[in-house]
């Protein structure tokens, strides 16, 4: 019988190697793929939802038609457990036995560093796909009764590149609705300086964001951590506190609640992995994607994550797919790429406008980082969401 390949978690990860592990091994392997969303959801594109650019059958689409279409089995269901020594993983629906696991479930927004953030409350956040859709019906009422405006990438958050491409759509949008004089923005953030992006920051890249604020007419607020949300007001650890009729947290992401309970995770949830994406403790177990550990070699005064990307949540994808494949084939898992030393490329969108972000290395120390801004970055942006839905739906995951 054909050794099993079971993945759990079917966004750019874990579609990514459930499809390039069959696809280099076809019959001699079984891959069946576990995910509690039985969409592929393109989260890049939040940002552009609550302005009505975007609606979410835009930006999704089914997953079982493409895992069917090259001979992977998929199971739309949550993993409640995993037990790493009996090979199993437990759902609502029944338990998969696994010769080799592939953990790619992702992240989780975590409010509870922040009294008053999360769903329902007065702020919204864009790091959901639910959560966009709210945050369009809190924009629809500032059209309506315009006022103060507060972004805040939280102490903890992974994700500043959003809360930058959300504040300056933000800006873009109240602009071309004749309404920025009346809703000032503020942007809080908890980097220590413009640009670091949780990367550490690029050259240019403080001087150039600086001159994006202040072209938008946008003040910034750095080095803070919010202490609480309450109706109509963001207070910051340092006793500020800032009115707000529209208000966005982007909160800090943690890993699936599996993975922390299963032993697999740090206190966090995310997965300690080697450079060949096998976990720690298990030479068959292998995590990728945004729900890995990883360190950093900086300190803040306020904690601020690394953005794990689509890019490398691939790559590191690939390099477990092919290790799997050595496996099975009875070889070493040779294949090594640590995040660290793999490059950076993004593009942050500023509605009509954005930078390309370009780096030889996710983390210092590196040779070369290039930002280069302007209208083409926005195109490039609304072309790269095309073109990777189109593959992604497709199953064409050796495209680059
Ligand atoms: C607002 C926003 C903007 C972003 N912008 C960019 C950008 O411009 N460029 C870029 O490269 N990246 C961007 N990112 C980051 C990008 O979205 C992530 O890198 C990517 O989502 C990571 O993919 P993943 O497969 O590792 O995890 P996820 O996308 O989190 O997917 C996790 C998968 O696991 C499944 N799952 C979770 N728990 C379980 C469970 N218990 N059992 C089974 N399945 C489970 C989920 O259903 C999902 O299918 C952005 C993210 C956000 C939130």
């Amino acid at each position: 019988m054909a050794p099993k390949v079971l993945v759990l978690g079917s966004n750019f990860a874990g579609l990514t190697a459930a499809l390039a592990v069959k696809h280099e091994l076809q019959d001699d392997v079984e891959v069946t793929v576990v995910s509690k969303d039985d969409r592929f959801i393109f989260n890049p594109s939040f940002i552009w939802i609550p302005f009505g650019k975007r609606k979410p059958a835009d930006i999704t689409f089914p997953v079982a038609p493409t895992f069917e279409a090259h001979g992977v089995d998929f199971v739309h269901a949550e993993a409640t457990r995993i037990d790493p020594q009996h090979q199993q993983v437990a759902t609502a629906n029944g338990s998969y036995g696994f010769d080799y696991l592939v953990v790619a479930t992702g992240y989780r927004e975590d409010f509870s560093p922040i009294p008053g953030a999360g769903p329902g409350g007065p702020a919204h956040a864009i790091t959901s796909l639910e959560g966009a859709v709210a945050a369009g019906e809190g924009w629809r009422r500032l059209l309506a009764d315009p006022g103060p405006v507060v972004v805040a990438a939280a102490q903890g958050t992974g994700c500043f590149g959003a809360a930058y491409e959300f504040v300056f759509n933000l800006a873009y949008q109240l602009r071309r609705h004749g309404l920025r004089k009346r809703a000032p923005i503020t942007y809080v953030t908890a980097e220590p300086f413009l640009g670091h992006f949780g990367i550490g920051g690029l050259p240019g890249g403080e001087r150039l964001l600086g001159m994006f604020l202040k072209r938008t007419g946008i003040q910034a607020i750095l080095d803070s951590a919010i202490a609480e949300v309450v109706p109509d007001e963001v207070h910051l650890a340092d006793g500020r506190r800032l009115p707000f009729r529209f208000a966005v947290v982007v909160p800090p992401f943690v890993g699936a609640e599996v993975v922390r309970t299963s032993g697999l995770g740090n206190a966090s949830g995310f997965v300690e992995v080697q450079d060949t994406y096998q976990t720690k403790g298990f030479p068959n177990i292998y995590a990728v994607g945004i729900g890995t550990a990883v360190s950093v070699p900086w300190q803040t005064a306020n904690p601020v994550g690394v953005p794990k990307t689509g890019f490398p949540a691939e790559t590191m994808a690939h390099v477990a797919a092919t290790n799997i494949a050595a496996q099975i084939r009875g070889q070493q898992p040779a294949k090594r790429e640590s995040f660290a030393e793999m490059p950076a490329v993004c593009i942050m969108d500023a509605g009509n406008n954005g930078v390309v972000i370009l780096a030889d290395r996710m983390l210092p120390p590196r040779k070369h980082g290039v930002l280069i801004p302007g209208p083409q970055s926005h195109a490039a942006k609304v072309a790269f969401e095309k073109y990777f839905l189109w593959k992604t739906r497709h199953g064409y995951v050796g495209l680059p």
